[in-house]
C-alpha cells in the first residue's frame, strides 16, 4: 500500500476498553511490519460517538469496534461489505477517500479459523449457538457458507433470537431450550458473555453431547470453566483467543493491505494473557 493512503490512527472504540488484549498484538503486527503507528483505546461513551467519528475520519483513521458500537457503527457507515450487511454489525473501520466510512466484519473470518483449528467439519455439520448478540450473528454468518449446515440457535431473549433467525433464513432454526438446541449437536459455541467473569457456564458440561466440540467465543486468563471442564470430559474445546487472534489479523489485512506476522500476534496475544 502507498505509505501516502495508509491511516493515521489506528483505534480500538469501545465502552469499557481498558480491559483489551487488542493493543498487545496489533502493536506487535506493527512492530513487525515497520509500521509507525500505534494501536490506541478510545473509551467512548455512546452519547459522544458522533462526535468522536468526526474527529477520526479528519484523522484518517482505521481501527476496531467492541461492545457497545458494533451496530450503532453499522448505522454510520457510507459502505458496508457484504460480510457486514450480513452480520448487521461493524468490528472494523476505515476512512476511503472516495468512499467515507468503511465497516466491515472480521469477526466471521476469526469465527471459522478457530473452528479450522478446532478440526470441526463444516460440510453437514450442526451447530448449537447459545446467545443471539453480535458473536452470534457472525456465527450464522459463518455457518452459512458450510454447505448443508444448521444452526441451532437458543438466546434467552426470545424476541431477539427470533429476529436474529429470520434474518438468516432455514439455515438458522429456532431452538426453544438450551436442550433442544444442543441435542446431536456436532458443536457447541457459547455467545453469550457467561464465564467471562464469573465461574459459570452456559450448560452443563455433563449435558453435551459425548462427540460434541465446544467452542467458548468468551476468552481470559487461564480459559474459561466450560473449556477447561469440557477438555476434562474428553471433548475438543477451545476459548475465543483463537478468533481474536484472527479477527485481528483479517483487521490489520484490510487496514493496510499485507498479511501481518502472525506469529507475532500470537506471541504478544499469549504474553498479554497470561500476564
Ligand atoms: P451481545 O451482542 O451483547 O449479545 C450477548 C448475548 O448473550 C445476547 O443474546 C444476550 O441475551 C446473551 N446473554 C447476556 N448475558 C447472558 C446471561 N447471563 N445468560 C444467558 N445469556 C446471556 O454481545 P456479543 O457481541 O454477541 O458478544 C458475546 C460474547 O462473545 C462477548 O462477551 C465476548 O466475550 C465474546 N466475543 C468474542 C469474540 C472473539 O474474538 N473471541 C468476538 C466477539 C464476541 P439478551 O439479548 O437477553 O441480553
Amino acid at each position: 500500500m502507498n505509505p501516502d493512503r495508509r491511516p493515521g490512527r489506528l483505534v480500538l472504540l469501545g465502552h469499557p476498553v481498558s480491559h483489551s488484549l487488542s493493543p498487545a498484538f496489533q502493536n506487535a503486527a506493527l512492530h513487525a511490519a515497520g509500521i509507525a503507528l500505534r494501536y490506541e483505546l478510545l473509551d467512548v461513551t455512546p452519547d459522544a460517538l458522533p462526535d468522536t467519528l468526526t474527529r477520526l475520519r479528519a484523522d484518517r483513521a482505521a481501527g476496531n469496534v467492541t461492545i457497545p458500537h458494533k451496530e450503532a457503527m453499522h448505522a454510520r457507515c457510507e459502505r458496508l461489505t457484504t460480510v457486514a450487511r450480513r452480520v448487521g454489525a461493524v468490528n472494523t473501520f476505515w476512512i476511503d477517500d472516495d468512499e467515507g466510512l468503511v465497516g466491515d466484519n472480521t469477526d466471521v473470518a476469526g469465527f471459522e479459523a478457530m473452528a479450522a483449528q478446532l478440526g470441526v467439519v463444516g460440510d453437514g455439520c450442526v451447530v448449537a449457538c447459545l446467545g443471539s448478540g453480535g458473536a452470534a450473528a457472525a456465527v450464522c454468518a459463518a455457518v452459512e457458507q458450510w454447505p448443508r449446515a444448521v444452526v441451532r440457535l437458543h438466546g434467552r431473549t426470545p424476541t431477539r433470537s427470533r429476529t436474529l433467525a429470520a434474518r438468516f433464513g432455514g439455515h438458522v432454526q429456532l431452538a426453544e431450550s438450551v436442550a433442544a438446541a444442543i441435542e446431536d449437536a456436532d458443536v457447541v459455541v457459547n455467545a453469550t458473555p457467561v464465564g467471562l467473569r464469573d465461574a459459570d457456564v452456559p450448560v452443563e458440561v455433563a449435558r453435551l453431547p459425548r462427540d460434541a466440540r465446544v467452542m467458548d467465543l468468551v476468552y481470559r486468563v487461564g480459559e474459561t470453566r466450560w473449556v477447561r471442564a469440557a477438555r476434562a470430559a474428553g471433548h475438543e474445546a477451545a476459548d475465543g483467543r483463537e478468533m481474536l487472534l484472527h479477527q485481528g489479523a483479517a483487521a490489520f489485512e484490510r487496514w493496510f493491505g499485507i498479511p501481518p506476522d502472525l506469529e507475532a500476534m500470537r506471541h504478544a496475544l499469549h504474553e498479554a494473557a497470561s500476564a
